[in-house]
């Protein structure tokens, strides 16, 4: 897997005029296709889930996302340093669970093709997400809370969780945006209008500056628990999650929460779910390279 800067493609403009009489074509069939588009498969943990996007349009609408997001923050994202090794070490160990047998057979779901990638972005925002397809951000403001390498492997653990669960398309099917995100990652988001780009954008939780869009308890119950067996088979003690999440319960007063501080369910609920589930992430730790909790390289490091 490599960490390193995806290409940028930019559109022609024929090729613009091309997209939009697509838009406009697409959105006339909307009532017609607005079956078709769908697909059902089995979620995490044996359930069904219907999703509005394949994983090849998953990937392109992530990636176009994270274009997007690094486009916007390119003054803030910051490129070599300690901290940046730390993250993408962290990165690496959880994305290399990701396919390990004793994960997937918990989560039950087979092994995924995913192209990996982080950026940091030192940034006050209390944040950090996955797109569909598997681009992560992770912003700095996260860090005074998470504490350590294992405290962001819980947030970023939850993150990969929602990518691995396909739970941005389950999203759009569920909300009636099958369409227009399809149409989104064949290429047109830039093209689309503000309105709609936003909206996609939140559908797949592109950072608050799009917008936060809780994602509906189950989603994150889901996260939660996949997210906890995925730390635990990257050699991340898992019972350090409800620490994290009690961290976070501390320092959520008043500010409205990033997405995955969501108050869906609420912090005790949480907690109390985490620890019923910490007897089937134990044996994956224990049988996992184990990763000794360290406290993460200064955030006032620019690395630049
Ligand atoms: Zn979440």
């Amino acid at each position: 897997m490599s960490f390193g800067y995806p290409d940028q493609r930019r559109p022609t403009i024929g090729s613009r005029l091309l997209t939009r009489l697509v838009i406009v074509v697409v959105l006339a069939a909307i009532p017609l296709g607005s079956l078709l588009l769908k697909g059902c498969q089995k979620g995490p943990f044996g359930r069904n889930q219907v999703v509005a996007l394949n994983p090849e349009q998953e990937e392109q609408l992530g990636l176009q996302a994270f274009e997007e997001v690094l486009q916007q923050e390119r003054q803030k994202v910051l490129t070599r340093g300690p901290l940046v090794d730390a993250i993408r070490d962290i990165a690496q160990r959880l994305t290399t669970a990701a396919r390990h047998e004793g994960f997937l057979t918990g989560v039950q779901l087979p092994e995924q093709e995913m192209q990996w990638d982080v950026r940091v972005i030192d940034s006050k925002e209390q944040n950090a997400f996955c797109l569909p397809g598997g681009k992560i951000v992770v912003y700095t403001g996260i860090l005074p809370i998470a504490e350590s390498n294992t405290g962001l492997a819980v947030v970023m653990g939850h993150e990969i969780a929602h990518a691995l669960a396909h739970h941005g398309a389950e999203r759009m099917a569920q909300q009636q945006m099958a369409q227009i995100g399809v149409m989104a990652a064949g290429g047109a988001l830039g093209d689309m209008d503000p309105g709609a780009r936003q909206q996609v954008l939140q559908m797949i939780n592109a950072g608050a500056k799009f917008g936060i869009l809780k994602y509906s308890r189950n989603h994150e119950s889901e996260a939660d628990r996949m997210g906890l067996l995925l730390m635990a088979a990257a050699g991340y003690d898992p019972r350090e999650s409800m620490k994290f999440w009690e961290r976070m319960q501390a320092n959520s007063g008043g500010k409205s929460p990033p997405e995955f501080a969501s108050t869906h369910p609420s912090h005790e609920t949480r907690i109390q779910d985490l620890k019923s589930w910490i007897p089937d992430a134990m044996p994956l730790y224990e049988a996992s390279q184990k990763v000794q909790t360290k406290p993460l390289p200064s955030a006032d490091f620019r690395g630049i």
